[in-house]
């Protein structure tokens, strides 16, 4: 059917990469481009073997506007598929606009120098990629991606109103070492070192980092604690799911974490703020992600299950009604599959998912579009053939 470039060549592409090779129909021919090409290039060695898909690499600064440009014209793709990070974005989008080229990603902007993500940056992007007729899809991942399909399914499918949406996003596997992150050290700890906030009624409730607690009995992987975050999805549902009065965002979190994410904090080493050393200038927290241990390499130590979903309230036919949309994944079988943990493996899927139904012109509009704006039940259909299939409960515990 097509070609698709692929940025970045972490946990998260690594996954999205070995579906698309797995998808060689829709995937004729792909090129992974990263700064880092040796990593290309090994993955390139080790799925040649095994897919029809033609791969190419190349070595690419995505912060280069001129450099991404000349790839895409070399390479001509039909999609862009954003897995760099997410000072990335506007880059990528800027030379998506001059070549044409349709545009995906899995995270939304954050500057470097500010630990603030949110969707103004891009979305100003969307009359300019109106008049250059292509499309934008925001947030292919599985939270933000999959929790916004499950919502619009759940909007077409089961309520007349959705009023109350709690993203629970449980992470029950244990990689045997004190503290890791399981994506981008830098992003991650960025996003669980924040205020949290939640949309209530029309407008935001800030919080204490991690000041909401509750406890949790998750299918499939039991009680865990879990907190409330900021999470980007909450700001394009707010907007996009009409009737919703409270939207809340939970992700669990085991006590070795946040005692030594509170010592790292307590000592500075989370800042971004650069410091002097030694007559150089250093972030602390790219210095912390250095020595961290890199979440590609969690893979053959995690076991155990994640447990990530949303459980609805609403009306349908006049009446009061619940509704739990969740899915399992368990850590050692996304590591047989494709060599990853289960982390990388529930954003990378959704991402070849979203590329996917760009390519195909199941999903197609001229703009920047979130997920949740498009029709879900492809997306759904999707996740079920792909390795991510889903649960559904109709009456389930609640978080008070
Ligand atoms: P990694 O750090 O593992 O991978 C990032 C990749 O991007 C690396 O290959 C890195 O290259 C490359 N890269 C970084 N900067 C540049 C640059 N300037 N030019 C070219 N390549 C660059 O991150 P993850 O795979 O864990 O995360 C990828 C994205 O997925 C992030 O944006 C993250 O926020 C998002 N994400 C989304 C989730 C969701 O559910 N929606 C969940 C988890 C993650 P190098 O190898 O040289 O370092």
């Amino acid at each position: 059917m097509g070609k698709a470039l692929i940025i970045g060549c972490g946990g998260v592409a690594k996954v999205a990469i070995h579906k698309c090779c797995q998808n060689s129909e829709v995937f004729e021919e792909i090129m992974i481009a990263s700064r880092t090409k040796s990593k290309c290039d090994e993955l390139k060695e080790e799925l040649e073997k095994k897919t029809k898909t033609i791969i190419h690499t190349a070595q690419v600064d995505a912060d280069n506007v001129e450099e991404l440009v000349k790839l895409i014209k070399l390479f001509q793709p039909d999609v862009v598929l954003n897995l760099a990070l997410p000072y990335q974005d506007l880059s990528i989008m800027d030379a998506c606009l001059e070549t044409k080229t349709h545009y995906i990603d899995t995270a939304n902007y954050e500057p470097l120098d500010t630990a603030k993500f949110e969707y103004k940056w891009q979305w100003e992007y969307k009359e300019k990629f109106k008049e250059a007729g292509i499309m934008a899809l925001l947030g292919s991942g599985f939270d933000p991606g999959v929790t916004g399909v499950f919502s619009a399914y759940a909007l077409k499918h089961e309520f007349d109103e959705i009023n109350y949406i709690d993203i629970l996003d449980c992470n029950g596997g244990d990689h045997g070492y004190p503290f890791a992150t399981n994506f981008n050290p830098e992003i991650n700890i960025r996003e669980v070192s924040a205020n949290g906030s939640y949309w209530q009624d029309g407008k935001w409730v800030e919080t204490k980092p991690m000041e909401i607690k509750r406890e949790y009995d998750f299918k499939g992987v039991g009680k865990k604690d879990m907190y409330l975050l900021h999470h980007e999805e909450l700001e394009s549902l707010a907007i996009n799911i009409p009737g919703i009065k409270r939207i809340r965002f939970f992700m669990t979190f085991g006590q070795s974490y946040l005692t030594h994410l509170k010592c790292l904090e307590n000592v500075g080493m989370t800042s971004i703020e650069p410091i002097e050393y030694e007559g150089m200038k250093i972030v602390p927290l790219q210095f912390l992600k250095a020595v961290l241990p890199d979440p590609a390499s969690l893979g053959p130590r995690t076991v155990g299950k994640t447990n990530i979903g949303c459980i609805f309230r609403g009306k349908k036919d006049g009446k009061d009604k619940t509704y739990y949309l969740y899915n399992i994944c368990d850590h050692q079988e996304c590591y047989k599959e494709v060599g990853s943990q289960a982390i990388s493996y529930t954003t990378g899927v959704p991402a070849m998912i979203g590329a996917m139904l760009v390519m195909n012109g199941t999903w197609s509009g001229k703009g920047v579009f979130n997920i949740e704006e498009f029709d879900p039940d492809p997306f759904m259909e999707a996740l079920n053939k792909w390795g991510l299939p889903w649960e559904e409960d109709f009456n389930p515990v609640l978080v008070d």
